[in-house]
């Protein structure tokens, strides 16, 4: 096949087509994003936004349509990781406002952000939100009083304390990657869909690129933002990625009674999330998502060949913590689960940063809490392409380099959470 459909078209400065190395004819471009997911698109936006030239994003199927789709869509800041918590809060400047900024509705709903910890969380929970306040996060403890008024349904006596994030609350995943690729292609940038790529190979002086269909594309830089499928993509390079699937179920609860909106809640005591799904119009028609933060016995996956069907010991595992926290619930009914995989890396936390081939940058390893600092993670991509390193001194790039789990320096909070440490 030629290179005819290799679009690169846009308002750029680079040259199109290479000469030398890449062969003559074959298409080129400044940078090539494999997977359009929330990150992989993220990333194309903020290059974009700073003229980086040629940027073609090569997406085996459709726009998020990889695990960003499943997304539960959850914003908070609450990290004890401080860049992390310092993206969080970033990121909230574009998914807050994206209407003005991409241009989009991505189904955003600012319902508030609780967590409840029990007693020996209560220290951690205090240093977490004093942190996250030196960061100038909207983040404070409050009391049970206050809670019940919110979640007037909740069993609240095993919770030892509570910080609330009136900046909380969630958005939707696929609306969101789709307001990204919006914005994106504004400025630019091609993205292909039905474009899988099976090949990476160095060709100095920079990375080609090969999809299925026998296509080449040489790029100064390419981006793997590929979810689990970063690591068979990257494997051939020599690049040993530690990174595991992990499939987890969700259910949507109706609970049987006129329910006011919920602000999003973490429960470290059951190790649930639960969040409003939907919204009726007088109560009537709410559903909950009430989702898994149990991390002890994770159910690992083929990312391609997982149940997306209900499992019943998940499901009654989740039936019973949900009983236990809203037990004035007693008519909630199950509607309906479903499933999805986390991309899990062995601290939890994100591999963003140079692979140890040239011309290679990895954007993966999200590990079930890569939506709400979307924004953020395109900005340190695009500055690691573009500077080759963070512009933003609240998130340094070391942080997040692969080379952490060989020198035995995982990315953890010094604070973490007894019971419920992942993702925070
Ligand atoms: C059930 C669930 C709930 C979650 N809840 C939250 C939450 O509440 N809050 C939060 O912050 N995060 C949450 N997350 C995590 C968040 O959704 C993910 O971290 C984020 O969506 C990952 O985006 P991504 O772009 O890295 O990956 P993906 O969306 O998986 O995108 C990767 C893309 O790469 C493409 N691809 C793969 N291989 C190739 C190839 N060879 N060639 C071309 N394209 C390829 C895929 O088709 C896919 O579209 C949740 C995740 C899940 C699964």
């Amino acid at each position: 096949m030629g290179c005819r459909a290799v679009d690169c078209r846009g308002p750029l400065t680079a040259t199109a087509t290479a000469t030398g190395a890449a062969g003559a004819g074959t298409e080129t471009c400044d940078v090539a994003i494999i997977g359009a997911g929330v990150e992989g698109l993220a990333a194309a936006w903020a290059l974009a936004r700073r003229q980086a030239g040629r940027i073609v994003v090569l997406e085996r199927g459709t726009v998020g349509s990889g695990f960003t789709a499943k997304s539960s869509g959850i914003l908070r800041c609450h990290y004890g990781v401080r860049s992390l918590a310092a993206m969080a809060w970033k990121s909230l400047e574009v998914l807050e406002n994206a209407g003005t900024v991409l241009d989009a509705d991505i189904g955003h709903r600012r319902a508030g952000y609780l967590v409840g910890v029990g007693p020996d969380n209560v220290a951690p929970l205090a240093a977490n939100v004093a942190m996250q306040q030196t960061l100038g996060i909207d983040a404070g403890l409050i009391g049970a009083t206050e809670v019940a008024a919110m979640l007037p349904a909740a069993h609240l006596d095993d919770f030892a304390a509570f910080a609330y994030e009136p900046h909380g609350g969630f958005a939707d995943g696929y609306q969101t990657a789709a307001a990204f690729a919006g914005a994106a292609r504004r400025l630019g940038v091609t993205i292909r869909q039905g474009a899988p790529v099976v090949a990476l190979d160095p060709v100095p002086p920079g990375v080609q690129v090969t999809l299925t269909n026998g296509e080449r594309l040489q790029a100064g830089t390419v981006v793997v933002a590929a979810g689990p499928w970063t690591g068979p993509l990257v494997a051939p390079l020599g690049i040993d990625l530690p990174l595991r699937t992990q499939r987890e179920q969700l259910m949507v609860v109706a609970p049987g009674v006129d329910l006011p909106a919920p602000p999003v809640l973490s429960d470290l005591v059951s190790l649930q999330y639960v969040r409003l799904w939907q919204a009726g119009t007088d109560g009537r028609g709410t559903r909950l998502l009430v989702g898994n933060s149990d991390h002890h016995a994770p159910e690992w996956s083929d990312p391609d060949h997982y149940s997306d069907a209900p499992e019943d010991e998940p499901l009654v595992a989740a039936v019973g913590k949900f009983g236990h926290r809203f037990p004035s619930l007693a008519d909630a009914g199950l509607e309906s689960s479903y499933a999805g995989c986390y991309d899990v890396t062995p601290d939890y936390n994100p591999v963003i940063g140079p692979a140890p081939v040239a011309g290679v940058v990895l954007c993966t390893g999200f590990s079930g809490h890569g939506f709400k600092i979307s924004p953020a993670v395109g900005e340190l991509v695009a500055d690691l392409v573009v500077k080759g390193a963070s512009g933003d001194p609240d998130v340094p790039e070391t942080d997040f380099r692969l080379e952490r789990f060989a020198a035995g320096q995982p990315l953890v909070s010094p604070h973490p959470y007894a019971g419920a440490g992942e993702m925070r």
